[in-house]
């Protein structure tokens, strides 16, 4: 056990990537880092965390913000509930813990938007607890160092491989561990394809000799999708565009175009007997959704939204106004 620490740890030192939030013990970067990269890749997620630390470059400063400044910062990462819950735990640490930092385990997992791998990494990265961290890119490679077939989606799995997390963790370097065992996974345990040639616990890989690397780790249920339907009413003219402003799910507090939302693709009833100058559809993939848009342009917005809370944006205002990424994508596609 105490070989597979060294043997990552050795290897780190060599062949890691050199990223700004590795080189820092400061717990809000550290935060900020791996609150941007829970759903993005290190390559996207580099521009955003150098964007945030410019513009909020310590705690006070973001929890001091507004929160449509940060949801612009955000745009194009995605996810967004995760920028409204780094605004809203930047305040509980303000308000819970005198502005300063947790620095234990427990408590950082109080933050909001905190699970357990981000609470281990941060108390790991910056305190130097001995916590185990287990995302994604762990669990490939103690299935597989391990052959272990407990399905990674269920309580059982995630538990024993937290244990596991837990007893291989180094207790001298367990920010050095953690981030080792991370970078393999990233860089040499891939889910396809790993380079088992290049990788420095080959010597101990169980899936090597059980021949079992592609079937690890173990899901026990597909993910299901779930298929959304978009509407959207786009009405511009030279004074600019009208927009609406969401007040609840995944983009709550951006603004998008006046939205239908229906069971299918199918032009909706009520906008059957509207004129439509152009039509527009695409599709957005969601991690549990799959969102099919129309975006249907008219000279008028139909009587149906007249009771909708609605602005209209000068279209060299639209930059101050967080959009998502689907919005986003159709503005620079489509020639207004
Ligand atoms: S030997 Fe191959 S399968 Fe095993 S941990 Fe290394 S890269 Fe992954």
């Amino acid at each position: 056990m105490a070989d597979f620490s060294l043997q990552i740890r050795n290897w780190y030192r060599l062949n890691s990537r050199e990223l700004p939030w590795r080189k820092t013990k400061d717990p809000y970067k550290i935060w900020l880092s791996e609150i941007i990269l829970q759903q993005t890749k290190v390559d996207q997620g580099l521009a955003y965390y150098d964007r945030f630390i410019s513009s909020f470059p310590d705690l006070r400063m973001l929890a001091e913000a507004n929160e449509q400044d940060i949801l612009n910062l955000w745009q194009g990462l995605g996810y967004y509930s995760r920028a409204r819950n780094l605004y809203f735990a930047a305040n509980q640490i303000v308000n819970d813990f005198n502005g300063v930092f947790p620095d234990n385990y427990n408590d950082i997992l109080k933050l909001k938007g905190v699970g357990e791998y981000t609470a281990a990494a941060i108390s790991s990265f910056a305190f130097g607890e001995a916590r185990g961290v287990v995302d994604g890119n762990v669990y490939r490679v103690l299935s597989r160092v391990f052959d272990i077939d407990d399905p990674i989606d269920l309580s059982r799995g995630q538990k024993r491989f937290s244990a596991l997390a837990n007893e291989l963790i180094s207790k001298t370097s367990p920010a050095e561990h953690n981030q080792a065992i991370m970078e393999l996974g990233a860089m040499i345990c891939k889910p396809s394809r790993p380079k088992c040639e290049a990788c420095p616990v080959n010597n101990m890989c169980l899936a090597i000799a059980n021949k079992t690397i592609n079937e690890r780790p173990v899901k026990s249920k597909k993910l299901k999708i779930q298929d959304l339907f978009f509407h959207f009413i786009v009405v511009s003219d030279d004074n600019g565009l009208i927009l609406e402003k969401r007040h609840d799910g995944i983009w709550k507090n951006m603004f998008q175009f006046p939205l239908l939302e229906t069971k299918s693709m199918e032009l909706p009833s009520q906008l059957k007997k509207i004129y439509i100058e152009q039509e527009y559809r695409t599709k957005h993939n969601l991690s549990h959704r799959r969102i099919h848009a129309t975006f249907y342009k008219m000279s008028a917005l139909p009587k149906l939204f007249e009771r909708r809370e609605l602005i209209k944006i000068p279209h060299g205002e639209l930059e101050k106004y967080p959009l998502p990424r689907l919005i986003d994508r159709y503005l620079e596609d489509v020639d207004l």
